[in-house]
């Protein structure tokens, strides 16, 4: 078994993309910006949104952190939005969800100018990634995933990938991108008929459900790769999706967590920040 190390992966390529923004820097006088935006008191949500903007200082792209408390008006935070948009020093901006429920994610993700989309929420941006253009913004957690997996030398073309939920952020998009990379794609959810069956003839199992330690090792094929996309927080300690403990002899690749997706979908976020700046 080996460990897809996220950490040691997004550490490579935080390396490359100070190089490449300190050469923009010299070229042009200036540097990306990426605007943050949080809402109300949700705990987990800080906790991402400071390491977020910790990651964009190791890089020296200038973060802009924005917190809005839970009573905020869906206009006060549209309007939040309109100025950030016109904000020449901001090159991304990222809303981090989910909003309380008196606010409308729709109406506030369609608010984003999708040339300052970072985490390709807007249907703009998901239409240029779902047609794979080449110059196309891509959601940041699923291409963590898929650049993990290739700087592992993991190869997709003809693999059977299986991919356990269908959220907008994750199962989705992710689905997408595997497609594009020519693997055959089966994604399931909360009503599937049949998972273990269906998890048994993954070479890629991808985990993004939300229910702690929920997959074992009866559900998996012996030697296949194993994605853990799921973040649990059990009694002051993490948990992903996945029994890690329990599948670890079966796996021939698995992420771990914390240590696996969570810092490929930091590192993924900076990569954005700089590929909008220098699409500005
Ligand atoms: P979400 O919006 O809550 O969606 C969960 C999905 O899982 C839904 O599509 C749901 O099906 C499906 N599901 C639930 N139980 C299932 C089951 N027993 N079998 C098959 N599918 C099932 O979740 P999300 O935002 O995608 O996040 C998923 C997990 O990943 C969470 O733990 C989250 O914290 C974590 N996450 C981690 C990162 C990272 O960077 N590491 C990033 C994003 C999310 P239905 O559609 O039928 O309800």
């Amino acid at each position: 078994m080996l460990l897809l190390d996220g950490k040691k992966i997004s550490l490579e390529i935080k390396k490359e993309l100070k190089k490449e923004v300190d050469e923009l820097y010299i070229k042009t006088g200036k540097r990306p910006g990426l605007a943050v935006l949080i809402v109300g008191e949700n705990k987990a949500s800080k906790i991402y949104v400071n390491a977020k903007v910790k990651a964009c200082e190791e890089v020296g792209i200038n973060s802009f952190h924005y917190e809005f408390p839970d009573n905020i008006s869906e206009i006060e935070l549209l309007a939040a939005l309109d100025l950030l948009n016109e904000k020449e020093e901001i090159n991304g901006i990222l809303v981090q969800l989910p909003l309380p429920k008196n606010i409308n994610e729709e109406n506030i993700i369609n608010r984003i100018n999708p040339k300052k989309d970072v985490d390709c929420f807007t249907p703009e941006n998901l239409g240029r990634m779902f047609l794979n253009e080449e110059k196309a913004i891509k959601s940041c957690t699923p291409s963590g995933i898929l650049e993990l997996l290739r700087r592992n030398k993991v190869v997709f073309l003809g693999k059977k990938v299986v991919i356990l939920g269908r959220s907008n952020i994750v199962g989705k998009p992710l689905a997408i991108m595997m497609i594009n990379e020519g693997a055959t794609v089966t994604v399931c959810n909360s009503k599937t008929k049949d998972l273990q069956d269906i998890c048994k003839t993954a070479d890629i199992l991808i985990v993004a459900i939300g229910k702690e330690r929920f997959i074992k090792k009866e559900m998996i094929k012996k030697d296949a790769i194993i994605v853990d996309v799921g973040i649990n927080r059990v009694e002051g300690k993490i948990y992903g999706d996945v029994d890690f403990q329990d599948v670890l002899s079966k796996v021939s690749l698995i992420t771990p967590v914390p240590g696996g997706v969570g810092p490929m979908t930091i590192a993924m976020l900076l990569k954005n920040s700089v590929e909008l700046f220098k699409n500005m």
